[in-house]
Parts: structure tokens; C-alpha cells; sequence
């Protein structure tokens, strides 16, 4: 059959329809492609370390997200109880307990956090001081015991506060404090520890793009190096956000006086010690850190908040891949020269 203008002319018709369909088919493929990546960011929680831990599995593999945070959650719950100052088997208790005696054996984990942390007490001089642990007596091992203990009392304890005297063989594996009274507390640097381990968890696992978060310390990482996260860094004294951090790839910690603390008398009092006066330390309400170690940067953080502004900020600007962000006592904000963010 010989083809007529007609003929030509609904051939082009059932040609543009085909088009139209294929276009819709492609709208409806691309649009069902993005839900299902959006449905791919899976959220587990479970409570421990005495906090909300969060998991966000964004990518990777899908299938596995169960597996991988049923492997991070059980490597939190095995570390918690290593540096538990709660339970009389973990290695804090052991070592405070042999405290003036003899060294202890320790855990490889146990070894590695105690090294960051004499290395963040040492770089912070004292500031951050996993010897207050000898302080745990009165103030409760958080600053939990809700009591203002007489301040003679925290007094004759201060001598205990010495992060010198704690002894650490790396290569044995054993640990030690030199005199009775003394104890470590590894509160302000375990969580950031657990957040680095339970991140290798994930990834060994096969994800490739995840938050991790528990209570101020969070760790984020992904493949992709143009899109940040964007982090929100709560109000120490308001119900808004602070600011916004863009991290790729990396920790935020934060430290601050408005999680656990009690007020007598108009005087807050809560759970990060200065090391030099055994009381809380003043001077910051809130401090949050972005750093690429997670353990580092929760000690930091720890240090910073007692460090106060001034010192805080020249350390956090002495040291390379650190930033933050340091509410003042009265209430002003800092933010350091390389911060990428918002503030609000
Ligand atoms: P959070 O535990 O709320 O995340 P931090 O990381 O700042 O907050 O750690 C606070 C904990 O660290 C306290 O509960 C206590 O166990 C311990 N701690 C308090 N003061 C100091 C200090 N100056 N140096 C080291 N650890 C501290
Ligand atoms: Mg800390």
C-alpha cells in the first residue's frame, strides 16, 4: 500500500502518542526509582549507654540494614560494659579497684581509648581529665547524685584528680593508678569511642552512607563529597536550633550544662567537672565539636566546655580538621574561622 498524506499523518500521531507513553513510563520509572531510595533510609533505635541510640542506614546494602544494625547495636552493648563506671566487672571498675596496688589487665578496646584520652589530657593540660573519676564519690558518677556535697570535702579529693598518675602499657595491655583514692571515668570519651566502633561496624557490613547518633555524639559518613549533612546543634537554653553544621564525612560532639544538671539556690549545677576545683566548670553553656575522629572530638569536647570560650576557641583554631561552635556563659556565640554552617 502506497503511503498517503493521511496514512503519514497517523503514523506520526500513534509516533507522538508512543512518545507521550514512554514519557509517563519514564516520569512514573524515575519517580517510583527516587521513592524507593527515599524508602531505603532506614531509622533504628534502641536505648543504651543509658541514652537514645540512632542508627540511619541511607545506602548500601538494602537488604542487609537489619543485619548491620543488629551488628552496631551488639558492638555498643559490648563496649558499654567494658568502660561502664556502673558495673564492678567492667575494665574502669577492675582498674579503680586495684587503684594503689598493682596494674590490671585490660581489653585491646580498653587500651585504645585510655590512649586518646591521656593524649586529650595531656594536649588540653588537665582540662579534660579522666581522673575525676575520684570525684565520682561525691558528685555520683554523671553528677547524678543530685547534692551539693561541702566543698572541704571535695577538696581533700583533689589530689586524686591527676591524669599523671595514671599508668598505661600499651603493649602489655595493662593498666594503673598510682595511689588508693584515685579512679578514672571514661564518660567523657567512651561514647565517641562507641560511635567510632559501632560506624566500623556498619560499613563492615556493607553500608555505605549512615548516621550515627547517640545522646551528643554522632558520627556521619558517605561516598559522596559534594552533599554535606546538615547537622542541627541544639539551643543550650532555648527549644530552637543553634546552628547548622554541613559535615561530609566525620564526628560532631557535643557537651553541655543542660542535659543533666540540677539547680540549688539559683546555681546550675551539672555533670562536666573542672578538674582544678572539683565543682562544675563554668564559663560555657554548650560546646559542639566536628572533628574526623569521634573520640577525639568528644573528649575535646569535654575540654573545650571546660576550657571556657577564650581557651576553647584559641585550641579548637591550633588544631588541624577541628571546628566548632561555644556558647559563653552569658550566653554569646563563637564559631571558629573554618566552621561551614549556618548560625542562627
Ligand atoms: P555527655 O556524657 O553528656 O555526652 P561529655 O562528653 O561532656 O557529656 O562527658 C561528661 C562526662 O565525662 C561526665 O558524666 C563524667 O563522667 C565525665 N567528666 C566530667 N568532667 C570531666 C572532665 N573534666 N574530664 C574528663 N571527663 C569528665
Ligand atoms: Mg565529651
Amino acid at each position: 500500500m502506497a503511503f498517503t498524506p493521511e496514512n503519514k499523518g497517523s503514523r506520526s500521531k500513534a509516533l507522538k502518542y508512543t512518545l507521550v507513553v514512554a514519557a509517563v513510563f519514564l516520569l512514573l520509572a524515575a519517580s517510583f526509582f527516587l521513592l524507593k531510595k527515599e524508602k531505603e533510609s532506614v531509622t533504628y533505635t534502641r536505648t543504651l549507654m543509658g541514652t537514645a541510640v540512632q542508627l540511619t542506614l541511607m545506602d548500601g546494602q538494602a537488604a542487609r540494614f537489619d543485619e548491620a544494625a543488629e551488628a552496631a547495636f551488639s558492638e555498643i552493648s559490648r563496649l558499654e560494659q567494658i568502660f561502664s563506671s556502673y558495673r564492678n566487672d567492667s575494665d574502669v571498675a577492675r582498674i579503680n579497684a586495684a587503684a594503689g596496688k598493682a596494674l590490671v589487665d585490660i581489653r585491646p578496646e580498653t587500651v585504645e581509648v585510655m590512649k586518646k584520652a591521656l593524649f586529650v589530657a595531656a594536649l588540653t593540660d588537665g582540662a579534660f581529665n579522666p581522673a575525676v573519676g575520684a570525684l565520682g564519690k561525691v558528685w555520683g558518677p554523671s553528677g547524678e547524685r543530685g547534692e551539693v556535697p561541702p566543698e572541704a570535702e571535695i577538696k581533700k579529693l583533689l589530689p586524686y584528680v591527676d591524669f599523671r598518675g595514671i599508668t598505661l602499657e600499651e603493649h602489655d595491655k595493662k593498666a594503673g593508678l598510682k595511689k588508693e583514692g584515685m579512679a578514672i571515668n571514661l564518660g567523657g570519651v567512651a561514647k565517641g569511642y562507641i560511635v567510632e566502633k559501632a560506624t566500623v561496624a556498619l560499613k563492615k557490613a556493607g553500608v555505605t552512607r549512615a548516621i550515627i547518633h547517640a545522646g551528643g555524639d554522632m558520627a556521619v559518613f558517605q561516598k559522596d563529597t559534594e552533599t554535606p549533612f546538615t547537622i542541627g546543634i541544639q539551643h543550650p537554653r532555648e527549644k530552637r536550633l543553634l546552628a547548622e553544621a554541613f559535615v561530609y564525612n566525620g564526628a560532631i560532639a557535643t557537651s553541655g550544662d543542660y542535659e543533666r544538671f540540677f539547680i540549688k539556690d539559683g546555681v546550675r549545677y551539672h555533670h562536666i567537672l573542672d578538674p582544678r576545683t572539683g565543682f562544675p566548670a563554668r564559663g560555657a553553656q554548650g560546646v559542639t565539636l566536628i572533628a574526623k575522629d569521634p573520640t577525639v572530638a568528644d573528649a575535646l569536647s569535654t575540654a573545650v566546655f571546660v576550657m571556657g570560650p577564650e581557651k576553647g576557641m584559641a585550641l579548637i583554631e591550633g588544631l588541624e580538621g577541628v571546628e566548632g561552635v561555644i556558647v559563653g556563659e552569658d550566653g554569646s556565640v563563637r564559631v571558629s574561622s573554618g566552621f561551614e554552617g549556618k548560625i542562627y
